[in-house]
Order: C-alpha cells, then sequence, then structure tokens
C-alpha cells in the first residue's frame, strides 16, 4: 500500500518517501496542506487548517487545538480565529489595530 486519498479532492496520493507526521500539497487542491497520521495501523491525511492574515494575507497554519475565539500571531500583529461559512478567518483585534508600528 503506497497511495492514499486526498480527503479534498478523492485524488490518489503517492505515500512513497512520506513519513508520519509529513506534510504534503495535493496537486489537485489550492492551497490545501495535508498532513500523513496513522490511527489503528491505517494512514490517513488530515488537513492542516489555514487562516489568511487580514493584514499581510499569508496563509497562516492553525495549530492543533486552536478554536474559534483564540488568538492567532502573525505580522506582529494578533488576530482573533473565527470560522464562519466552513472556513477558517482571522478578524484584527483592537489590539492589533493600536499596533500598527514600523516592522
Ligand atoms: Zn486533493
Ligand atoms: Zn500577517
Amino acid at each position: 500500500m503506497s497511495e492514499i486519498l486526498c480527503p479534498g479532492c478523492g485524488k490518489q496520493v503517492s505515500m512513497e518517501k512520506l513519513k508520519v507526521g509529513d506534510r504534503i500539497d495535493c496537486s489537485n487542491c489550492a492551497n490545501l496542506t495535508l498532513r500523513l497520521t496513522v490511527n489503528g495501523g491505517r494512514y490517513f491525511l488530515v488537513e492542516v487548517p489555514k487562516a489568511s492574515c487580514p493584514s499581510c494575507g499569508r496563509l497562516v497554519e492553525l495549530p492543533d487545538g486552536l478554536r474559534p475565539g483564540d488568538t492567532v500571531k502573525c505580522c506582529g500583529g494578533e488576530y482573533r480565529l473565527t470560522y464562519e461559512f466552513d472556513s477558517y478567518a482571522l478578524k484584527e483585534t483592537s489590539a492589533a489595530k493600536t499596533r500598527i508600528t514600523k516592522a
């Protein structure tokens, strides 16, 4: 067994040279980063959640266990994580707005 299905598009992804914890990008799914995990002896790909920073536009990876309402740091500011329309988003907090300084 050297292939595994992408949870985003269902396409087979080669597992060659991959080990548990590795990340891959599916060529079919834009901006989707997958991580190889193992559960009960079977391999799975799980999506690494991301949200784009409202200030710099960069996609920020969200650490495991982060929940809506938690704070994410990017480019010197702090942003509040929200979950709307089946996707994560970052919103500026009032603290971030007062801290617009030269980077
Ligand atoms: Zn895919
Ligand atoms: Zn940023």
